[in-house]
């Protein structure tokens, strides 16, 4: 131990110094603090026996976990985790607990799920490891029944219950320094989590509750510890190119042919077991694009372990943290485990697709995320949407409108560099078809990037009837630019500038008759803009994405629809919110702050024109595969009209 200065900085008021003299108690709580941290103490006395890597423990074979350990000892009185399986959290706790034997004469409290779990847990993991650590070894009694499967007593007076959810150890009302819940989610009696966490109050300063659990339901235990925690910590692995941190996500990891649709499911099976026998999946550096294998992913993690500027091993927190934490919430994915490799977990999500109870067990298994009923209800998830793409016609077909889509619409989103829009189309019951959803580059203040909209906006599609089809209806988000939004609209027929509106009882379309461009006395283009209703559009919309027949309100997309696409067009969630007086009404949030949603804004607004439009599908549907051609264009000359056959506008 070094030797202690006697100047001692006042942690409250940093810079100023005072001294002090050690009195012996003084002096054992100093050194208390000075012991080794979790991490350290368990890579000194910590011998692994049931592992691929048997011998002492080295932080290094899992890099994540020796943060995972430290802000466990951060945490001032409650550490919960929410883990993938087989990600070595339950042996992190157990960490814990072995250094209180060795550091602690208190007592301790382990329940697992159920007694078979702890019973095999004991006799295969916890008391083999206690015996291969020298430093707890010799603090065994030497009477056999100080060391069972439901208890351990050492000669310095520790004591260790271990129990399952039911068991009497859990319920009894003992007080205990350390407790720890692990799998909480899959307790079998609703143990008292409260009561659980309420014993270890006598012990001030000292006692500490650990939970840990693979997730279940979103309103699961495991879920509802981690939101409420004071602090949540992310871990950042650091790319061995070029050495810039990150947040790993899912997202990232991607594969050959990530984005291609599968013919059926045999075939997503056979793609599955090439990545997983091949070791093809890689994970995608978000700053500098280089793909990491397994390898470069293991580096990336110990790199990141390594890193303790503003985190602890790597754990960065999401809020700012001043002081001590209460209480410390983490989530450990499989990709953070060097136990797993990226193919592993890729081909598992991939044989996962189209089953809802499959995926559900890979969001809770892999990412450590929870995936429940109510969550499907409410939110969409981009995978289901992703499953579901299709390939609309035989690979020769010259066609790009299925039979039954017979008018098409197109929304634009003006953006800073670009158009995003999407055209889509529309048949009886509003059934749909994705066509295109493609990105215009320029800059919006200059007429080229206008130009090649109005040439898009020309473009003819060829209708399975052997029929050509233009688009019908246009509009264009005139939020982020109005004015050369309203310029291109004023010289068009059947293109409408656009506005959202997100009151909660907007109607779909408000649509002033007067629509006659005019100019302001500061001499610029005024014409009344559409206003949607997009709370009302997003409602219907969401009801739509649940559909999973082709039929009323089913959207059909193809495989030339990426991933990212799904990502932003369920980028936000249906939640009701209780106004004054207690009227619920419907809002939509983003999933989380800064994700894009454009697909969802362009969707939105091609619903308003299919509405606006109101067409007559079946007179259309009729004429189409008469061979008669009646669909017109939207972004001709005013004098030309529309030749839409339409019941309204
Ligand atoms: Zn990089």
């Amino acid at each position: 131990m070094k030797k202690r200065s006697r100047m001692q900085t006042n942690p409250l008021t940093p810079g100023l110094f005072y001294s002090f003299r050690f009195f012996p108690a003084e002096r054992q709580v100093f050194e208390k603090k000075e012991e080794l941290k979790l991490s350290e103490h368990t890579e000194k006395h910590r011998v692994v026996i049931k592992s691929s890597k048997p011998g002492p423990w080295k932080n290094e074979n899992n890099p994540a976990l020796k943060g995972i350990m430290d802000l466990m000892e951060f945490s001032k009185k409650l550490f919960v985790l929410v883990k993938c399986v087989q990600g070595g959290g339950s042996e992190a706790a157990h960490n814990y607990v072995y250094k209180k034997m060795s550091t602690s004469r208190h007592n301790a409290l382990l329940v697992m799920e159920s007694e078979r779990k702890t019973a095999r847990t004991m006799k295969q993991r916890f008391i083999p490891a206690v015996k291969a650590s020298p430093k707890l070894a010799e603090k065994l009694s030497d009477n056999p029944d100080d060391t069972t499967n439901y208890s351990i007593t050492l000669r310095t007076g520790f004591n260790i219950n271990i129990g399952w959810s039911n068991s009497a150890a859990a319920l009894a009302s003992d007080p205990y320094e350390t407790v720890v819940l692990d799998e909480i989610d899959k307790y079998k009696s609703s143990l008292n989590i409260e009561e659980a966490k309420d014993r270890i109050t006598t012990y001030g300063e000292t006692g500490k509750g650990i939970i840990l659990s693979t997730p279940g339901h979103e309103n699961g235990p495991i879920m509802q510890e981690y939101k409420t925690c004071e602090a949540h910590y992310d871990f950042h692995a650091v790319c061995p190119d070029c050495r810039q941190d990150q947040k790993m996500n899912f997202q990232n990891i991607t594969w050959p042919d990530k984005d291609k649709a599968f013919k059926d499911d045999k075939e997503r099976h056979r793609v599955a077991n090439i990545i997983e026998r091949d070791k093809t999946a890689r994970y995608k550096c978000e700053h500098c694009g280089s793909m990491w294998n397994d390898y470069a992913r293991d580096q990336a993690l110990i790199l990141g372990s390594q890193n303790n500027l503003n985190s602890i091993n790597g754990w960065k927190p999401r809020e700012e943290v001043n002081k001590r934490p209460v209480s410390i919430g983490v989530k450990f994915p499989s990709w953070l485990s060097p136990f797993k490799s990226l193919s592993t977990i890729s081909a598992r999500w991939l044989r996962a697709q189209g089953n809802i109870a499959k995926l559900q067990k890979w969001y809770n298994n892999e990412a450590a995320e929870p995936f429940s009923e109510e969550l499907t209800g409410k939110t969409i998830k981009e995978d289901v949407l992703y499953a579901r793409r299709h390939i609309y016609g035989p690979e020769d077909a010259k066609w790009q409108i299925p039979m039954p889509g017979c008018v098409l619409t197109c929304f634009v989103d003006v953006q800073s560099n670009r158009l995003d829009l999407e055209t889509i189309a529309w048949g009886k019951d509003y059934e749909s078809w994705g066509i295109e959803y493609q990105q215009l580059y320029g800059d919006p203040d200059h007429p080229e990037l206008w130009q090649s909209l109005d040439t898009y906006l020309r473009k003819e599609f060829i209708h399975e009837s052997g029929n050509k089809l233009s688009i019908s209806i246009c509009g264009i988000d005139e939020g982020y630019k109005s004015t050369p939004v309203r310029e291109f609209v004023a010289k068009r027929k059947g293109v409408f500038n656009c506005k959202g509106s997100s009151h909660d009882s907007k109607q779909l379309i408000t649509l002033n008759r007067s629509r006659q461009p005019k100019y302001t006395h500061s001499g610029k283009l005024y014409i009344q803009p559409l206003i949607i209703g997009t709370n009302e559009a997003k409602k219907t919309l969401f009801s739509w994405m649940e559909i999973t027949e082709p039929g009323p309100g089913f959207m059909h997309w193809h495989e030339g629809y990426s991933y990212d696409y799904f990502k932003m067009l369920t980028a936000e969630k249906m939640d009701t919110q209780y106004k004054r007086g207690g009227f619920p009404s419907i809002v939509f949030k983003p999933q989380f702050k800064g994700i894009r949603n454009e697909a969802l804004d362009i969707r939105v607004g091609n619903y308003a024109m299919i509405k606006l439009l109101n067409p007559d599908f079946k007179h259309i549907a009729v004429g189409l595969t008469s061979g008669i051609k009646i669909v017109g264009a939207a972004g001709a000359p005013p004098v030309r009209g529309r030749r839409i056959v339409s019941k309204g506008v």
